[in-house]
Order: structure tokens, then sequence, then C-alpha cells
């Protein structure tokens, strides 16, 4: 028999189309094993400032298809002080938690883990974010209906691209990883896809389009992830253009909207998943661990490795997105 009595659950970090479908999840699996479920307002700031309030069934009703989160986020600078972490652990012993789940990115499983060495607390991980990028999970929360987004974006682009022969530069989320962009380019089948984690070089770039316009390429898509190594889509044009102005060029930067909007089926079902097992991990005495799904099957990785090894493109469908942009 376990003895956890109170869970809290708090969102963090960059906000994630399905996080409301996994506040859902945590709140009803908590109620079904009568459990108290308190949900804490902007992430590790609210716990500093003691924002803290009890769930119901009810509080959660009619949120799975609602982005956003209905718990607000934010980045705490102060948790990341020894004082904003003390003032945090007053308030948990304060509000009698038991045990805390933490839906969000590798920063805020850096933060949890913290608190996890520091006061021995036990805290289960979910990956809420669009960038795909944690060790330890084949997708993370939002990623899905994010490059959905994209691809919505970018067809519509394309349409307006092919009608003027133009060439788009188009700049996708992705400060540090390139899943969004490398998923979402092999879907709308860009003539190139420039990501962080391969390094890019301009004359192989030109050397592409120089092929397409001999095989009569009316337009192109080249999709940008904002942390590439030459830069953003709007620093790329400009290091073609310079050496190559055949096409007229436009650049786009699709922002914030990937990270609005319903989220997906896959999403939610995925969302309500992880929600769901990280309770059942807390009352198996789990603590300190993303609970992540692999191949359909559940995993369970300590927050050290799953932000320490952050995930790999796989090198085979970079050289696949390539054979077929030809
Ligand atoms: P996303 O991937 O969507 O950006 P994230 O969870 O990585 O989400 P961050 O802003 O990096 O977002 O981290 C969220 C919060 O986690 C930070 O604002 C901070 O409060 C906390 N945090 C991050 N690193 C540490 C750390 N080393 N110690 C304590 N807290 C931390």
């Amino acid at each position: 028999m376990s003895s956890i009595k109170k869970i809290g659950v708090l969102t963090s970090g960059g906000d994630a189309p399905g996080m409301n479908a996994c506040i859902r999840a945590v709140v009803r699996t908590g109620i079904y094993h009568k459990l108290e479920v308190v949900g804490i307002y902007h992430g590790f700031e609210g716990l500093i400032n003691n924002e803290f309030e009890e769930m119901s069934s009810h509080s959660v009703a009619n949120i799975i298809q609602r982005g956003g989160t209905i718990l607000k986020t934010a980045r705490s600078e102060r948790f990341k002080t020894e004082e904003g972490m003390a003032q945090a652990w007053e308030n948990i012993q304060k509000n009698k938690l038991d045990a805390l789940v933490v839906i969000g990115g590798d920063g805020s499983f850096r933060g949890a883990n913290a608190l996890v060495e520091k006061y021995h607390f036990p805290i289960v991980g979910v990956a809420g974010t669009i960038d795909n990028d944690l060790y330890g999970t084949d997708f993370t929360i939002g990623y899905d209906t994010a490059i959905n987004t994209v691809i919505e974006a970018v067809d519509k682009i394309r349409d307006t691209a092919s009608s003027h022969s133009r060439l788009f530069f188009i700049e996708v989320m992705g400060r540090d990883a390139g899943f969004i962009a490398m998923r979402s380019g092999i879907a709308v089948g860009a003539e190139a896809i420039l990501i962080p984690e391969t390094k890019t070089h301009i004359q192989d770039l030109i050397s592409l389009l120089e092929k397409g316009r001999r095989k009569n390429k009316a337009s192109g898509i080249i999709i940008v992830a904002e942390g590439d190594d030459e830069g953003g889509a709007f620093e790329v044009a400009r290091k073609v253009k310079e050496k190559f102005d055949f096409y007229d060029t436009r650049v786009s930067i699709i922002g914030h909207l990937q990270r609005g909007g319903s989220p997906s089926c896959m999403d939610r079902v995925l969302a309500s998943r992880l929600g769901y097992e990280s309770v059942n991990a807390i009352l198996d005495g789990y603590k300190g661990v993303m609970v992540g799904i692999i191949n359909k099957e559940v995993s369970f990785i300590p927050f050290v490795k799953s932000v320490k090894h952050h995930a790999e493109v796989d090198k085979d469908i970079i050289k696949m997105a390539h054979i077929l942009s030809l």
C-alpha cells in the first residue's frame, strides 16, 4: 500500500498542445486512486508563490480539446536560486504534497531533478514540448500538433510559391533541435531542410537549387530550423541570394502559430496515456524519472539521462529526405 495521499501537477517551460489532456489524465487517475490532486499555477513560479488549487474531476472537464495549459506556464529564474527552491519546498510541505507530476521540457526536468536531489521529494516528469528533443520517448506531447500546423501553413505557401515562381525560406521552431524541421520538411516535400544537428553548407544548397533550376523547377521550399548553424531563415536567404538570385526569394517565419491550436488525436491520446502512467509510476514508488513511450511500451528514464542524452535525428531519415528532394 502506497503512502502517497496527495499529489500536485504543474506545467512548466514552453506550452505545448496536449498539456491540458495530460493534466486531465493526471487529475482523473489520481482521483480514481482516491488521491487528493492539486494543480499548481505558473510552473515552478507557482510553487514559490504558493499558487495551489484543489482539483476535481469537474475542474478538468471539457479541456482535452484545448491548446495551451489551463494551469498556465512560466520560466522561473527564481527557482534556479537556492532561496527560490527553498521557498518552493516550504510550500510543498505546507500544502502536504507527497509527490508531484511535472509536465515540461528538458529545462523543467533539470529543475525537477534539482528538487528531487536536494529534498528527496518524489517527482515524475512527462515530456510536454513541441520540440521532441528528449531522450527516452518516441514522441513528446505537442510535437505532432506543431508539425501538422507547419505542414498546413507550408502547403498554403507552396500554392503561392508555385504560382509566382518563388523560392521560400520558411523558418520553423527548433533552437537546438531539428525534429520539427525534419519531419515537416519531409511531409511538405521541401527542396532542402536545414537543422542544427548537421552542418549547413551554403554552397551545397546553391548547387542543389541550380540543379533544380536546370530541371525547370519553378519554385522551391527550404525549411530552416531557427537554430541552424548558418542562422535563421532571413540570414540563410540573404547568404544564398548573394550568390544565386535566379528565383524571386521570400522569407516566412511561422513562429508562435506552432505552439497553439487544438491538439491532434495523436497528442491527445499520448498525453492521456502519459498522464495516466505518471500517476501509476508515483504510486509504484518511482521518483526522478520521466515517463515515456518507446515502441508502444511505457518506459522510465532518469531525468539526468533524458536531459543529457539529447534525442538524435536519425541519419537514415536525413539521407532519405535528401534523396526524395532531388
Ligand atoms: P521547452 O523545451 O518547451 O522550452 P523547457 O522545460 O525546456 O521547455 P525551460 O525554460 O528551459 O523550458 O525550463 C523551464 C524552467 O525550469 C526554468 O524557467 C527554470 O525555472 C527551471 N530550470 C531549468 N533549469 C534549471 C536548473 N538547472 N535548476 C533549477 N531550475 C531549472
